[in-house]
């Protein structure tokens, strides 16, 4: 086996400029599939949401979903795209196991939506997204490779496929060429990711869970030396099942092709594995190009021809998009745009938000988001909304230290022990009989026992060598555990007549 060694990502990008484009995949959150009247929830016994239409049997005719139609125009809408006033489906011929039909009815020369843009920030400056297209198609089945040890066809003993997900509304999204990012240009793919997530999310038009699959990312990267006007041989990265993986994925191939061309090699153009555990990319199939595809105009469906009307009422009813709306979130919690950034980078606005709907300060939410779980998310290589606590546990933490039922040492103990999913803090701090000791009467027994306990120390604080004191106050907060160190100490020291 060979081994390349890869160049440093800092030389990689003083030697070459990358340009990058993502298509992004959304499955709609319609009730039913795009062409038929199955329902479209995730999961489900295999096989069991499937019908004529949608397993491609002889003599069935599909009819276009108009909720689905709907999302997809408002999504060009929010996307800054032009509406066309006609459009068309199109078949595009492939076989493929988890393809009941042999042919996905998509869109090709004629799009529902065209020539938009997404603004992006990225370390507070816009950067402006161009937006090819956005069409609608219907998504696949999955197939299920059992017997191997990866899960992958390889080695596998059997294939099964499950047409559950075949016909469910898709839409893909699909950005211009973004050059001129330079050593950003991963963290702007993430951006960028991050930006249109949130805008679905605020459209409501699916549940975007890149877990699940109803947002899927594929990541186009090329590089050209430095300077040069002519793009290099581009490679689509797919499975990017997460916004850190976007970034990881563009990271770990533009130091993969840097290597290739270094040793005088030339980019194969192809689509390639991302790998969330290694966080490399491997070669897949070489990419098909659209004749290979043989699309024509579906004949089974009518051309779309949406009304200027609608549209026009469509867009006036769009809800304050992202940006709009963390705009005003800094404004409320009042916040710079350093900090905001900061929130922002940590992927923690909805969090912080619902936290503080859910009754704490903003202030109260942001300390623990950007400090505590960010570092452990961080730690866990996990997005800071999987780290293992909610916005609610979160702001009951809070109160509780605002209550002054746990101190700041107490509460990230109890934290951990929600992340390790022990329950919520009140639970927690049941269980573990945890609480800041703060009754007096109970302090002063604790110290009376500490300075009976230890005459030998209490004797010397007495004859005023106060350092010694430390050693009760380690004491009391032991068998206290709650206990605030400050008020322990100037407690032991007045009931052993010492001035503090
Ligand atoms: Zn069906």
């Amino acid at each position: 086996m060979s081994t390349t060694v890869l160049p440093s990502y800092d030389e990689v990008v003083e030697r070459y400029a990358p340009v990058i484009g993502l298509e992004t995949h959304v499955e709609l959150g319609t009730n039913t599939k795009m062409f038929c009247g199955c329902p479209t929830d995730f999961g489900g016994e295999p096989n069991t949401r499937v019908c004529p239409v949608c397993l491609g049997l002889p003599g069935s005719l599909p009819v276009a979903n108009k909720a689905a139609i709907e999302a997809t125009i408002r999504i060009g809408l929010a996307l800054n795209c032009s509406i066309a006033s006609w459009s068309r489906f199109a078949r595009k011929n492939y076989f493929y196991p988890d393809m009941p039909k042999n042919f996905q009815i998509s869109q090709y020369d004629e799009p529902l939506c065209v020539d938009g843009f997404l603004d992006v920030e990225v370390d507070g400056e816009i950067v402006r997204i161009g937006i090819e297209r956005v069409h609608l198609e219907e998504d696949t089945g999955k197939s299920l490779h059992v017997g191997g040890a990866t899960g992958r066809i390889q080695g596998a003993t059997e294939s099964l496929v499950d047409y559950n997900r075949a016909g469910i509304p898709l839409v893909e999204i699909v950005t211009k060429p973004i050059p001129g990012t330079g050593a950003k240009a991963p963290i702007v793919a993430r951006a960028y990711v991050t930006e249109l997530r949130d805008v679905l999310r605020t459209l409501g038009v699916s549940d975007v869970r890149m877990e699940e699959g109803s947002l899927r990312c594929d990541v186009n990267t090329s590089l050209s030396p430095a300077g040069s006007a002519e793009w290099g041989t581009r490679t689509e990265t797919k499975n990017v099942n997460s916004l850190r993986s976007v970034e990881r994925a563009v990271r770990s191939e533009m130091l993969r092709q840097a290597a290739v061309l270094d040793g005088g090699g030339r980019i194969v153009q192809e689509t390639r594995h991302f790998h969330e555990d290694s966080g490399d990319t491997t070669s897949g199939r070489s990419k098909e190009t659209a004749t290979d595809y043989r699309y024509f105009p579906e004949p089974d469906l009518v051309p779309l021809a949406p009304d200027s009307a609608w549209v026009a009422e469509l867009k006036a009813a769009l809800p304050e998009l992202p940006r709009v709306h963390r705009r005003r979130l800094q404004q409320d919690w009042g916040l710079s745009d350093h900090d905001m950034q900061s929130v922002l980078n940590a992927g923690a606005v909805e969090l912080i938000e619902q936290t503080v709907a859910a009754g704490t300060t903003p202030a109260g939410a942001r300390k623990w988001w950007l400090g505590e779980l960010s570092r452990r998310a961080n730690e866990a290589g996990v997005e800071l909304s999987a780290v293992g606590a909610s916005p609610a546990q979160v702001a009951e933490l809070q109160l509780l230290v605002d209550e002054g039922k746990l101190n700041d040492k107490l509460a990230r103990t109890v934290l951990e022990a929600v992340v390790a999913g022990e329950g919520s803090p009140r639970e927690i701090m049941a269980a573990r009989g945890l609480e800041v000791v703060s009754d007096t009467g109970a302090l002063t027994t604790a110290v009376d026992a500490a300075i009976e306990a230890n005459p030998d120390i209490a004797a010397k604080v007495r004859d005023g060598k106060v350092a010694a004191a430390g050693a009760l106050v380690g004491a009391v907060m032991k068998s206290t555990r709650g206990a605030d160190a400050k008020t322990v100490r100037s407690l032991i020291l007045s009931r052993l007549g010492v001035e503090g």
